[in-house]
């Protein structure tokens, strides 16, 4: 039915190819293109479907991309390499005549700061090309998103206090290590906060603000407010939210290491010069900090991720929370990464699932709220991520 390239192959990419590879009868032809082939091969391997083709692609070079996409000449691109080449990815895509997908927006090398408006500034070009480009497709952004808009559809005439909760309780056996990606992990962490109230956006310093909040199955953990993208779309689609935050579970252990990182210049991320060659400190952590996609095997635990919704239904206050727990030993058997690449990597894969179903196909940009939630939710349950609910409980915000 469809042809797809994925770009990528880091853990969310090898899940979102397992998945792919697992429903061979909408994603007929497969691709998986990055910076080394070798990655992409290990990835084939791994699956043990020869027919899966790989490629070699420096995604910063708009005419390399431009050169296979012509070649393979792919219905959709599903981006999962990192927020620095979704401009040149949207680029190639409008020159050649191909669909996008990703699940992290943009972000400048040189200054950690993500928001929307860059990706947004494509909408008129995606449009009249006459392609769709489907924005933040992972969990958060992404089935945060979906959440949103199912709870808007089904549950309430009126959202109006909106908390996306994010707890990682599992435990790698490391000292310190970072779930995806350590380079753009540290930069958002290490930013200042920031929540929407009454209009407007509110700043406070890095992890300022925390409290415990109770996770199912988990028990209560420390949570922490932190800026996260979807909230810019999110209170842009949904008029009526009056708060929208969202928080993060962090362990005692993990801020003290991020304290020491911090203070001793190594998240830097402005160049400085060694023994003669330019390097980037946080660029040179990332590279002897723990590659998240060899952190499954010991990785005990799990998460929880999920929506906590306050508004108003035939004119009754009510709450709504709705979440998904994933363990990551589950996650590691099934695909050989831990939890939070696989709970990146299934959506991103439905994601390009509705696009070839015709469900989610529409000129323009879309962030994941734009689209009917219905099937994407009727999906998670069959493809690894089922959610549960609960009406009216004490939503602790
Ligand atoms: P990884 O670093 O493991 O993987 C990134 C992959 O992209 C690597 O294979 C890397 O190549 C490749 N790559 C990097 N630069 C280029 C380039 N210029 N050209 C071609 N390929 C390139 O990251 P993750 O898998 O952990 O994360 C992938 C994405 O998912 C990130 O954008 C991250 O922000 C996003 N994410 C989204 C989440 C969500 O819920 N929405 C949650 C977690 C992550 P190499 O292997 O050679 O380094």
């Amino acid at each position: 039915m469809g042809r797809v390239l994925m770009i990528g192959a880091g853990g969310v990419a090898t899940v979102a190819a397992f998945k792919i590879a697992q429903n061979a009868d909408v994603f007929s032809e497969f691709m998986i293109a990055s910076r080394r082939k070798e990655k992409c091969d290990a990835i084939v391997k791994a699956i043990g479907n020869p027919n899966i083709k790989t490629a070699q692609v420096d995604a910063d070079d708009v005419e390399q991309l431009k050169a296979l996409f012509n070649d393979y000449k792919p219905e959709m691109v599903i981006n999962l390499a990192l927020p620095y080449q979704d401009l040149t990815i949207m680029d190639a895509c409008l020159a050649c005549g191909v669909n996008y997908l990703d699940t992290a927006n943009y972000e400048p090398k040189d200054e950690a700061h993500f928001e929307y408006s860059w990706q947004w500034a494509y909408k008129d070009r995606f449009e009249k090309a006459g392609l769709t480009a489907i924005l933040g497709c992972g969990f958060d952004p992404g089935v945060s998103g979906v959440y949103t808009a199912y709870a808007a559809k089904h549950h309430f005439d009126e959202i109006q206090y909106l908390d996306i909760v994010d707890c990682n309780a599992g435990n790698h056996h490391k000292s310190f290590a970072t779930n995806f990606n350590p380079e753009i992990n540290i930069r958002e962490i290490t930013q200042k906060g920031l929540y929407y109230k009454d209009g407007k956006w509110i700043e406070t310093e890095p992890l300022e603000i925390h409290k415990p909040l109770t996770y199912p199955n988990i028990g209560p953990r420390e949570s922490y407010l932190m800026h996260h993208e979807e909230l810019e779309s999110l209170v842009k689609n949904y008029p009526s939210i009056r708060q929208a935050r969202f928080w993060m579970t962090f362990g005692q252990e993990y801020l003290t290491y991020l304290r020491v990182i911090q203070g001793i210049g190594m998240a830097s991320i402005k160049p400085i010069n060694y023994n003669g060659m330019e390097i980037v400190p946080l660029q040179f952590l990332k590279a002897v900090l723990p590659n998240p996609q060899d952190l499954g095997a010991n990785y005990e635990g799990e998460t929880s991720i999920g929506c906590r919704i306050r508004g108003m239904k035939d004119g009754k206050e009510q709450t709504y929370y709705v979440y998904n727990n994933c363990k990551h030993q589950d996650a590691y058997k099934e695909t050989g990464m831990q939890g939070v690449s696989y709970t990146t990597g299934v959506p991103a894969m439905i994601g390009a699932m509705m696009f070839f179903k015709g469900l989610w196909k529409r000129p323009g940009v879309w962030n994941v709220e734009d689209f009917d939630p219905d099937p994407f939710m009727e999906q998670l349950n069959k493809q690894g991520l089922p959610w549960h609910e609960i009406f009216n409980g004490d939503l602790e915000l």
